[in-house]
């Protein structure tokens, strides 16, 4: 018998991950060195976790090896819920707090429990992947609301309102924002707050990068202007505290909960189900969050990160026919090309040729949801060195490109 996928997966891709990072694999197989801006590990370039983290998890290990609670031992959940308590949401408990094995389990579990068939989830475009495909898994559709270019990325609030319809159910906002970098002023927080109050929206708010901005620019927890509606805030430790390894991540539900029992009732019954995430990197959630941010360092003047977002922006944005906006947080940039200089038709195909011409992977801007074939995610996680010659190769690719 031929064995073929579930129809449940027809709409979802992950491309990040996808066949042109496969086809990278396979030239590294071959003896080819490839640099890849694919991934936002940050790891692999050298970003080490601190060195707390990884001495509480390695003296952690002999009490954590028998499953724990499902939601999490509650040392972790109340270290969560108090990094919100000083956060803008004071009413923060224990309870409302869910540990997962990275904010991807969450994420999935948040949609299973919400979504039916039919159903409609308001996700940006372009959007981190993971949210399109677990709303399509689940049954729903993922109706993308435009984040505008001309505007630093931030959410077009008049084309979420237009696209609320009977069958929706929560709006997603990605926050400091992967793949753009864009961070959301109070004022844009607001507007989006508005639609949900005005249709009873849940607000799911995925704010992995919540510490990694730059510049000065701060970050708003979405949940801390909106005690009067149910939020739920996705965090972890893969990205600013270097563990995307350990998978630890969590959600945190903010906000009015009466309309909403059944649905966390669903919500226990999947985290029973997944019996409990990761136990010893649940051990070091409480020894990160607490105390000084190394992260800090890498995003001030001299530091690594803001000097990489630094290079990546000014060699992207002396290219001919490439345009940028300059990240305010997070890992990525998310630049333009100009078909009008160059021709390109499909930006899957651009990737290819990309990587089989100058060893080179980075992700198709389709591959984030967006609907034109003009754009490419870049990592900014690479050493300023690395960047540059990266950003070498892709100004030479397209001058080959050229109409
Ligand atoms: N959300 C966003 C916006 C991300 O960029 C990522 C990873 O890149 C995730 C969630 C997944 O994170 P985790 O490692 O906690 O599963």
């Amino acid at each position: 018998m031929i064995l073929n996928q579930s129809s449940k997966l027809r709409d979802v891709c992950y491309e990040i991950r996808g066949p042109v990072p496969a086809e990278a694999a396979r030239m590294e197989a071959e003896g080819h060195k490839v640099i890849k801006l694919n991934i936002g590990n940050p790891a692999p370039f050298g970003f080490e976790a601190p060195d707390e983290i990884l001495v509480d998890m390695i003296r952690q290990l002999p009490t954590a090896q028998g499953y724990s609670d499902s939601k999490g031992i509650p040392s972790a959940r109340r270290a969560v819920a108090q990094y919100y308590q000083v956060r803008g949401m004071p009413g923060m408990e224990l309870e409302d707090v869910y540990l997962g094995n990275g904010v991807s389990e969450l994420i999935q579990m948040v949609c299973q429990a919400l979504v039916d068939n039919g159903d409609e989830v308001l996700v940006p475009m372009p959007d981190y992947p993971l949210w399109t495909a677990s709303v399509s898994l689940a049954g729903g559709t993922a109706v993308h609301y435009r984040c505008d270019e001309e505007n630093h990325w931030w959410p077009d609030v008049t084309d979420i309102a237009d696209k609320v319809t009977e069958r929706t159910k929560a709006i997603v906002v990605i926050n400091p924002n992967n793949p753009t970098g864009a961070v959301y002023p109070e004022s844009v927080l607001k507007e989006i707050i508005e639609v949900a109050r005005k249709h009873g929206l849940l607000i799911l708010s995925d704010e992995i990068y919540d510490k990694i901005t730059y510049d000065g620019v701060t970050h708003t927890p979405i949940g801390s202007l909106a005690p009067d509606l149910l939020t739920i805030t996705f965090n972890g430790l893969s990205k600013a505290y270097r563990v995307a390894g350990f998978r630890a991540g969590w959600m945190a539900l903010y906000g009015p909960k009466d309309h909403a029992e059944n649905f966390i009732e669903g919500l226990d019954v999947l985290s029973n189900m997944r019996l409990c995430p990761n136990v010893p990197a649940q051990h070091v959630v409480a020894t990160a969050l607490g105390g000084y941010q190394s992260i800090t360092e890498l995003l001030l003047p001299g530091g690594r990160l803001l000097e990489q977002r630094d290079a990546a922006y000014e060699g992207l944005s002396a290219i001919p026919g490439v345009s940028v906006q300059k990240a305010e947080g997070a890992l990525y940039m998310f630049p333009r090309l100009d078909r009008e200089m160059y021709r390109i038709e499909d930006d899957e195909q651009f990737a290819y040729d990309l990587l089989r011409a100058k060893k080179l992977l980075v992700t198709q801007g389709t591959g984030f949801n967006y609907p034109e074939p003009d754009h490419f995610r870049l990592v900014t996680l690479p050493s300023v060195e690395v960047l540059e010659d990266a950003i070498d190769r892709i100004a030479d690719f397209l001058a080959g490109i050229r109409r």
